[in-house]
């Protein structure tokens, strides 16, 4: 997805994980739980890689998952309008 789709999201919205799928087959579902914010790395637990990221969406998928979406990971989703897994699942 692009930098622009994610600066557009909103708290509640889904994304869907590129490579990951649900026991369904259906792309593995991620809620967008804070966000998008200006990246501040002092104040978040964080991965070196992450260091370079300017803004960040958090995530969060089923009870445990949680995910930093930052535009250093951009390919991993796509917009649910914008999937192309035949397989839609149960929303
Ligand atoms: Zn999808």
């Amino acid at each position: 997805m692009t930098l622009k789709q994610v600066k557009a999201l909103k708290l509640g919205d889904i994304l869907h994980h590129n490579n990951k799928k649900e026991k369904d087959g259906s792309c593995q579902k991620w809620k967008v739980i804070s966000g998008p914010k200006a990246y501040n790395y002092l104040n978040l637990k964080t991965t070196h890689k992450n260091k370079s990221a300017k803004f960040y969406v958090g995530l969060q998928h089923e009870k445990e998952q949680f995910a930093y979406l930052t535009e250093l990971w951009l390919h991993l989703y796509h917009l649910p309008n914008k999937c192309t897994n035949s397989n839609k699942g149960s929303e």
